[in-house]
């Protein structure tokens, strides 16, 4: 089953999913600026942790629920 496409998303979770960063280094716009704030992580879970929009990481790879759903196992 799939999750819903994550309305928050943390600095953890952020890197490793996101388009701009599935190279393995940052491929966004110079100087993008990111709107955080304290909440919870759709996507691990974690609670006041830094989230923004998966948007600020470029949007999410299209098989970002395949990839989490491993760590999810841990923590559920
Ligand atoms: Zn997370």
């Amino acid at each position: 089953m799939s999750k819903p496409y994550p309305a928050w998303i943390c600095w953890d979770c952020g890197p490793k999913l996101g388009k701009w960063y599935a190279s393995g280094a940052y491929a966004g716009p110079k100087g993008h600026c990111a709107t955080m704030h304290f909440g919870t992580c759709d996507v691990c879970g974690k609670h006041d942790v830094p989230c923004t929009e998966p948007r600020d990481y470029g949007h999410l790879v299209d098989d970002w629920n395949l990839i989490d759903r491993g760590k999810v196992d841990l923590w559920a």
